[in-house]
């Protein structure tokens, strides 16, 4: 197996490393308890092609696999965490589902701003009864008179209130199979926005209300099969929710590395301890292990990754930054628990990508059922 990255993938990072170490990084933490979306950086990575880095050639993207698209947001991470989760979105998220499965209509209406950075599109899947247990959304999809309506109630949708349009899921019909997916745009009569509402990391959410809000039906992305798509193609972000963490976690680790160096105690650097080198070693295998898995998984992928692999990914990664930004607030001591510091916010915007986009706890049960070849049934089984 070929452990190099290839000469377009080095020229991918290099370019982001550059403009992130001298664009980004002045502003970073200053953006960690900012409303406002990331705007300008957007339109910088739209500006050198890194947004559409996997989109199709087709409709104007580079057509790179999955690990071009996974290396770009590890590498933004390293330098700004708000605009990695902004690049997620915009390389992993909504725009892949829309090159996959859109018509060439909403192809050519949608991936254009999302390309550009000029606009995001946030993914509403979540309602306050249905988080894990999601294919229990109760959001209505109804086709009447020509236009598609829709009632209902979403939760905890990072960046709803800053992007024009919201990838909405809701049902057209009963059973898992009735699932479908709506582009609804900010503004449309009968969709309102709650408040904020803000996660520990300061990252903002929105609840969604739909009380008859008419959606055109060129809108509609899916009128149904959607949970299988979206399992398909969500695999793709839950990698990029991986990556983000082991950016972030790789600028803490980073950090610390070069505190143990710098910070004496009893007349000597903190390295020459021996519980210090032990947390910089474990920290450098955490990883590396769990980088090497993200990419086996995405590499060669073109939209959608394994199912097993994903979810291995996935909680390797975000567990993995945890425990490395946790450790670098160890090796900084006082400091490291700081909030004038930027480890113990690192920390907390890691902490949430184990629940986001499907908990660990999930996602262990995904891998053993694909180990074992078996569908765990978590509903009560029926009475007899
Ligand atoms: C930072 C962040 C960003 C998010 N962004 C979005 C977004 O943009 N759009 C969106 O739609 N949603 C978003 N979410 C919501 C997220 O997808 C849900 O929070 C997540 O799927 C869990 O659902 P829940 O909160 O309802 O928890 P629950 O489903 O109520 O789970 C509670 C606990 O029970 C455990 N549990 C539940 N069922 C099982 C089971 N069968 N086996 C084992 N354990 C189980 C869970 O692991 C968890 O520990 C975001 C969440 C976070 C934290």
């Amino acid at each position: 197996m070929d452990f190099n990255l290839s000469a377009e993938d080095r020229e991918l990072v290099d370019l982001i490393d550059r403009v992130g170490a001298e664009k980004f990084a002045p502003k970073a933490f200053e953006r960690r308890n900012e409303d406002g979306h990331p705007a300008d950086n957007m339109r910088l990575l739209g500006e050198l092609g890194v947004l559409g880095v996997c989109l199709p050639v087709e409709v104007g993207g580079a057509g790179r696999d999955a690990l071009s698209g996974i290396l770009a947001i590890e590498h933004i991470a390293r330098w700004c965490p708000r605009t990695a989760i902004s690049a997620t979105m915009a390389i992993a998220g909504p725009g892949m589902f829309i090159a996959r499965w859109g018509t060439a209509e909403q192809k050519a209406k949608y991936l254009p701003a999302i390309r550009s950075g000029e606009a995001n599109m946030a993914i509403a899947l979540t309602e306050p009864q249905a988080g894990s247990a999601l294919t229990d959304l109760a959001t209505r999809a109804e086709i009447r008179d020509g236009v598609c309506v829709l009632n209902g109630h979403k939760t905890f949708c990072s960046h709803a209130g800053w992007d024009r349009h919201i990838l909405v899921f809701c049902r057209f019909a009963p059973g898992t199979g009735g699932i479908g997916a709506v582009i609804v745009e900010r503004g449309t009569p009968g969709f309102t926005l709650s408040q904020p509402h803000y996660h520990m990391s300061g990252s903002p959410w929105w609840e969604l209300f739909f009380d008859n809000a008419e959606v055109a039906l060129d809108n509609v992305l899916f009128a149904g099969d959607g949970f299988r798509k979206l399992m398909s193609s969500y695999s793709l972000e839950r990698c990029a929710a991986g990556a983000s963490s082991i950016g972030i976690a790789q600028a803490a680790f980073e950090l610390a590395r070069q505190h143990s160096v710098e910070r004496k105690q009893f007349g000597r650097p903190i390295c020459d301890f021996q519980f210090v080198q032990d947390k910089l070693a474990n920290m450098y295998l955490a990883l590396e292990q769990a980088r090497l898995l993200l990419y086996k998984a995405v590499k060669g992928g073109h939209g959608s990754v394994g199912r097993l692999e994903s979810s291995a990914a996935k909680v390797a990664a975000t567990e993995a930054a945890v425990f490395v930004c946790d450790q670098a607030m160890q090796i900084f001591g006082g400091s490291g628990m700081s909030q004038e510091m930027p480890l113990e916010w690192m920390y907390r915007m890691v902490r949430t990508a184990t629940v986001a986009g499907g908990t660990s706890d999930i996602h262990r049960g995904m891998i053993a059922s694909e180990l074992v070849g078996r569908r765990f049934e978590h509903r009560p089984l029926a009475p007899g």
